[in-house]
């Protein structure tokens, strides 16, 4: 292990934490209620090594491509798995295999895809509903929106609780480009107390990254999902 490397992301990892229960304390929250996940996309699986070693226990990746042999490779590390990333229903199957949790299921054939493969690989998939906080930005964009609208929110939740592979775990979500996160992870904290009204037991709200992790435990973040300030400037790789 580069021992250089692994300063680097412990001194890291201690200025998160302090971040972290700074917020916590403003909040008149108790920092145990807050899991610190490390987006690991785009490093090797030695800085998961690093992180597993400094006693992190939930790694995150957005794409399949990169996640399923680095997962693989880790397998001998106990940690949680958490897939963040736009999510084709073709990768259902793979996710499925090493994912612990999936916070990017943003419509009923997608849940449905990870439910039968879930079951086959058996295994249980907790999934996260991903919320669009801005749909008006992204109605007339061609391709994956990257969370559904709010509207269909309770229609994916039910399409994820009905599958025996799957259980909903609650609410993801990232604050739109150049919006104060305030106000966009307010939003969010109403979409998941909705949810929590039908399903008490889905409790989770992932949101904050790097930048705006305080604005998300102010609105009640279980999940932080923490890549660049625990491991670096990904640079000019296109995370
Ligand atoms: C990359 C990524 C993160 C981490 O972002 P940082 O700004 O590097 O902390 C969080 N969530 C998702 C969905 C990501 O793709």
């Amino acid at each position: 292990m580069d021992s250089r490397r692994a300063k680097q992301i412990a001194a890291n990892l201690v200025a998160v934490r302090e971040r972290v229960e700074r917020a916590c304390d403003a909040a008149g929250r108790d920092p145990a209620d807050v899991t610190i996940i490390a987006v690991t996309k785009t490093r090797p699986a030695c800085d998961v090594r690093i992180l597993a070693e400094l006693g992190v226990t939930d790694v995150g990746e957005n794409r399949d491509q990169e996640a399923a042999p680095k997962a693989a490779e880790c397998g001998d590390l106990d940690l949680t798995w958490h897939f963040v990333g736009q999510l084709q229903t073709n990768k259902a199957r793979s996710v499925a295999r090493y994912a612990d949790v999936v916070h990017s299921v943003d419509r009923e054939r997608l849940a449905r895809a990870l439910g039968a493969r879930a079951r086959s690989e058996g295994r249980r998939l907790s999934c996260l509903v991903q919320v669009d906080l801005d749909p008006g930005a992204s109605a007339g964009v061609i391709g994956p929106r990257g969370g559904a609208d709010p509207r269909d929110v309770m229609a994916v939740a039910e399409a994820i609780d009905a599958e025996e592979g799957l259980v909903l775990g609650g609410v993801m979500a990232v604050a739109p480009l150049g919006a104060d996160p305030d106000a966009a992870f307010a939003r969010l904290s109403e979409v998941a107390s909705t949810l929590r009204d039908r399903y008490p037991h889905a409790t989770a709200i992932s949101a904050g990254m790097s930048g705006d992790l305080e604005a998300a435990i102010a609105r009640g973040a279980t999940h932080l999902r923490v890549g660049t300030a625990l491991l670096g400037d990904r640079g000019t790789i296109v995370g």
